[in-house]
């Protein structure tokens, strides 16, 4: 991947040149951001508001494969996956700290392309890089990222306050981030056969941008706060439509009722799952990575979301006794389990 390009070793920067190198460019934005970089730890004012914090740990050849991941992208990913938390929470994002793990395969001309990528999510989202750290790995690349935030205390949503005859919502459309794997995938092993092949990635765009560059839903944050909906409980789709209800009902003590019919698949995603020999709402239900906010709403708040085209009701909440079940095209109620990606796996 940057094999040809210019290659700078680390070592001669030193880890303090290093840290300047890299975060120079970035700039403070937050009157809440007292002290960034530079310090033995930042320093945060939130005044009167709950602070939000969340963190993912991303390590090379289990969460991400360099064969098809531009280092741009990682770093813009890395951001994004951790907003979406704050998202989650019904919060507003303001600051991320970014820790790194580099092996001596990683010219400075790699690392910056990773920062390159993070700095056009903090621009984009409005994010202050308040601090982090900097390693040396026996293998591969880790990046951490921790972000902060911030909300009312009433306008945090957690995922155990779903209640009976709640409506299920959801946002954008499900499984396009894992049919844009499986096509990544695919186009590697050919490239492992016949790396004289180019990648055949035509027509494809919309599921590898889902797979590659995925966005927190900042603006159905937005969206919910103007129409004057607070979300009874919200989680973002990261492990799949099944996985990420099943902790709101379990969180909530609750069951639910999904119809098959109302998941919203993209086109793109439904015809090239469909060509892998995929079933498109398994895609939906099992892939993740979408990154889409999924909360549940109180009836009476119906008629505010109703014709909002970004948002789909695709469900209802029920009593636990009830249990999770879809109910299938076919009008077949099927129980809902979680098989969503886990790293834990063999
Ligand atoms: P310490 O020795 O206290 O851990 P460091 O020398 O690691 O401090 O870091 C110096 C400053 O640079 C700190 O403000 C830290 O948060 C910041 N920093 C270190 N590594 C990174 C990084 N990869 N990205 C952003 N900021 C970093
Ligand atoms: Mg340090």
């Amino acid at each position: 991947m940057f094999e040809n390009k210019e290659r700078t070793a680390i070592s001669e920067l030193g880890e303090f040149g290093l840290i300047k190198h890299l975060t120079n460019s970035f700039k403070i934005q937050h009157e809440s951001s007292i002290k960034g970089i530079g310090d033995d730890a930042a320093v945060l004012d939130f005044t009167g508001k709950q602070t939000l914090i969340s963190t993912d740990l991303l390590l090379e050849g289990i969460h991400f494969d360099l064969a098809y991941v531009p280092l741009m992208h990682l770093g813009y990913k890395a951001v994004q996956v951790n907003l979406s938390d704050i998202y989650a929470m019904n919060g507003i994002a303001t600051q991320i700290t970014v820790s790194i793990g580099l092996s001596s395969k990683f010219p400075l001309e790699a690392v910056e392309e990773i920062y390159k990528g993070i700095e056009l999510a903090c621009n984009k989202f409005n994010i202050d890089l308040i601090g982090g750290d900097t390693s040396s790995s026996k293998q591969g690349l880790v990046i951490s990222v921790t972000s902060v935030g911030f909300a009312d205390a009433a306008d945090v949503c957690y995922r155990n306050g779903a209640e009976e005859g709640d409506l299920i919502c959801v946002s954008g459309d499900l499984g396009g981030a894992y049919v844009g794997l499986q096509i990544l995938e695919r186009e590697k092993q050919i490239f492992l056969e016949n790396p004289q092949l180019q990648p055949d990635l035509e027509g494809k765009d919309y599921i590898i941008e889902r797979q590659l560059k995925p966005e927190g839903r900042r603006d159905i944050v937005d969206l919910l706060s103007q129409m004057k909906i607070k979300p009874t409980s919200m989680i973002d789709v990261s492990d799949g439509l099944a996985s990420e209800i099943l902790h709101i009902c379990t969180q909530s003590d609750k069951g639910c009722t999904l119809y098959e019919e109302k998941i919203p698949i993209d086109p793109m995603t439904y015809d090239t799952a469909r060509e892998l020999g995929l079933d498109p709402t398994v895609c939906a239900l099992n892939g993740g990575e979408d990154y889409e906010l999924l909360f549940t709403i109180k009836q009476a708040d119906y008629s505010k979301l109703k014709n909002d085209v970004d948002i789909s009701i695709i469900g209802h909440i029920t009593d636990k006794n009830a249990g999770c079940n879809m109910i299938s095209k076919s009008n077949v109620s099927h129980e809902l389990k979680a098989q969503g990606w886990n790293a834990f796996k063999g």
